[in-house]
Order: structure tokens, then sequence, then C-alpha cells
């Protein structure tokens, strides 16, 4: 099936290129050029995914972003941000605001492609029974087991739910009190410490295989699953 992308850009030339790259590949692009006709083509046909300028003339990106997230038609839909060089605070606000990549301009649109490819496998990967396998890790859900490649590895239950909501919402940062919320319920008598305690002890569990480096901190913003391991 064709995956229909939208495309949230304001300068026309950056906008015909995604459009052209994305046909090249038999992606639908659906062009917005403001916030207004991103709603528009939101209201008129859920993409399976958006890209998203960061400078927009009038609502910003991270508006947008904000936005999309609370919308119950676009809560999941993956979002990859289009921003300018060195705009590192922009990053660490777009991916608290729930933005999964970004590619910074000018991109290739080879890197781009290559970044949509892998943006739209991840948001795949979460299976019906809510199975996710991600590299060598699954974590199934019937048992509520965490394998690695095939092999069968013990996991708390914490531990467990934790690791089911970072692989579930792969390359998007959260700061521990999110985590306090969606992980734990957001029972207020536990200490944002608590989280430290148990990402330590999940990246015990991975450090055997070497997998421990999938789960980030991202300084100053919290902890981030990722599909690919840093290379840092
Ligand atoms: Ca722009």
């Amino acid at each position: 099936m064709q995956a229909h992308i939208l495309i949230v850009e304001d300068e026309p030339a950056i906008r015909d290129m995604i459009a052209y790259a994305l046909r090249t590949q038999d992606y639908q692009p659906v062009c917005a050029q403001d916030a207004k006709e991103a709603h528009e083509a939101v209201a008129n046909r859920i993409p399976d995914l958006i890209l998203l300028d960061w400078m927009l003339p009038g609502v910003s990106g991270i508006d947008l972003v904000r936005r999309f997230r609370k919308e119950p038609n676009t809560r999941d839909v993956p979002i990859i941000m289009l921003t300018a060089k060195g705009e590192e605070a922009d990053r660490i606000a777009g991916f608290e605001h729930g933005a999964d990549d970004y590619v910074v301009k000018p991109f290739s649109a080879r890197e781009l492609l290559a970044r949509i490819k892998a943006v739209l496998r991840r948001s795949r990967e979460t299976e019906e029974d809510g199975s996710i396998e991600i590299g060598a890790l699954r974590l199934d859900a019937n048992q509520q087991k965490l394998l690695i490649n095939k092999e069968s590895v013990h996991l708390g239950p914490t531990e467990y739910r934790l690791l089911h909501f970072m692989m579930g919402h792969c390359n998007r940062v959260y700061s521990r009190n999110q985590l306090l919320d969606f992980v734990w319920g957001g029972s207020s008598e536990i200490e944002d410490r608590t989280v430290d305690v148990h990402i330590r002890r999940l990246r015990k569990v991975l450090e055997p295989f070497k997998l421990d480096g999938m789960i980030e901190t991202v300084r100053g913003a919290g902890y981030r699953f990722s599909a690919v391991q840093s290379k840092s």
C-alpha cells in the first residue's frame, strides 16, 4: 500500500523537491504551505507520516507538533521535522513535544527517503497483541517476556513496562516526569529518581548483549530508546 505523506513546508522549492523525491519511491505526497493547509489536509485524509518544517509563517512547527499530538486523529502519526542547522535546542524541544525524528537542512533526497523509510518501518513494529520487535529485541506481550536474539531474558515487571513503553515510542525523548506519568501512572509518591534506577536496571539487562546503548540519556531532556545504536 502506498504511504500518504503530508509535507508542511512554506518554501515552494523545497516542497517541490520533496514531493518529487517521494513520487520516485511511490509515496503519495500531499502538500501544505502552512498550519491552516496542514489541518485541512489532515481533515481530508489522515497521512501515514508528516514532514514538518520548523520555520513556518504564523503557527510554528513546534506548535503544530503539539497540536497533532493532542488530536486523537493524528496522535500516532509519525512526524519528521525539517530543521535548520545547529538548532539543537529546537530539536530537543521537538522531541519533547512528540516529533519522531528530524533532518537538518540542507538535506539530500536520499537522506530524507532513508529517514522516512526507517520511521515508517518503526511505526509498523507494534503487533496486534502488543508484542514489539526491534532489531534483536522482542517483547512478547502474551508471555510478558523479553527475548534477545530469540533467547529468553529475565526482566522485572516494571522494567518490562518501561521497555515496552520506550520501544513503542522509539526515538522520542521522554522526561522523567513523562515516564512516571506513562509507565507508573503518575503516582505522586514516586520520585523522579525511581526512573533512573529502573533505566539502570534495564541497561544492565541489555549490557551482556551490547545493546545497552539503545537506551540513551539525552542531556537536560530525559531518555530515549534508539532503534539504531548511536555511533558516538
Ligand atoms: Ca520554512
